[in-house]
């Protein structure tokens, strides 16, 4: 089973009221995997490899002014955001450095270079990703996204770059709007499903489109973001993984690379939320 870095202050910073993207996500995950590797802050120097400095810079300037701010239409920012987001990306290299899976809010993947979107301020896996190439001399890295939503933030990241394969499992048409038929590069891959798609479509997009396109990669490190909110049930996906679906998606992940890290993402029932990752680790 894969370690787990985390850290209590998911669950105390970052207060988000009833917003379905809340503290209440890392109490239950905390307490159903009470022990995991302590996560540091990331520097501003590592969110800088994806991130616009005057970005980082606004981000911490609006949370230490205190106040609740929307940064976008979803995506809020109170004084203990900042802290938050910097243990986010933190952890998310943490994973890569034990090669974990890092239980983290804010998740990430929406977070574009010089913008907050969707519940996210830095992106978390994209750090990671820069981390394990630049600290830790992986040159190849492949992205793999399941989930719900398309992960347009790492998408623009590295839409140029062919070091970097992404490759990303979404509902479609959905939040964002991206990730549609013929949206795409040589190293950017999209599968858009139907809504209500289940085991049965995510495991055949995988076996068809998205296993190929990491064996071909030949990646050294594989990060994926973890989302669980294509999973029966979420509030706000419109999907019907079960937990024996996850199960098998990162079953067949694993086969892609001897290397590995997963990040959480979205996933929004707290009822369902720990066994689903409970499944995913077993898996790995
Ligand atoms: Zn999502």
């Amino acid at each position: 089973m894969k370690p787990i870095v985390s850290h209590p202050d998911f669950a105390r910073l970052h207060p988000t009221g009833d917003h379905p993207e809340r503290q209440e996500r890392l109490r239950v995950l905390l307490a159903a995997f009470p022990e995991y590797v302590q996560a540091r802050p990331a520097t501003v120097a590592e969110l800088e490899a994806c991130h616009e400095r005057d970005y980082i810079e606004a981000v911490r300037w609006t949370s230490e002014s205190g106040g609740t701010v929307l940064l976008d239409p979803d995506t809020i920012c109170t004084e203990s955001s900042y802290a938050a987001a910097l243990l986010a990306a933190g952890a998310a290299i943490g994973a890569v450095e034990e090669e974990g899976f890092a239980l983290v809010r804010p998740p990430g993947h929406h977070a574009r270079p010089s913008a907050a979107m969707g519940f996210c301020l830095f992106n978390n896996v994209a750090v990671a990703a820069r981390f394990a190439q630049q600290a830790l001399g992986h040159n190849r890295i492949a992205i793999l996204d399941w989930d719900v939503h398309h992960g347009n933030g790492t998408q623009e990241i590295f839409w140029d770059d062919d070091s970097v394969v992404f490759v990303s499992l979404h509902q479609w048409p959905f939040y964002p709007g991206t990730g549609g038929p013929g949206d795409g590069n040589d190293s950017t891959v999209n599968v858009p499903l139907r809504a209500g798609s289940g085991d049965g479509e995510y495991l055949r997009a995988m076996e068809e489109t998205a296993l190929p396109a990491l064996e071909r990669f030949q990646p050294d490190f594989l990060l994926v973001s973890a989302g669980f909110d294509a999973a029966a049930g979420d509030p706000i996906g419109g999907m019907r993984v079960s937990a024996e679906g996850f199960r098998a998606l990162a079953d067949q992940a694993g086969t892609a690379c001897s290397r590995s890290a997963l990040i959480l993402e979205g996933g929004y029932n707290t009822d369902t939320l720990p066994s689903l990752v409970g499944s995913v680790l077993e898996a790995f």
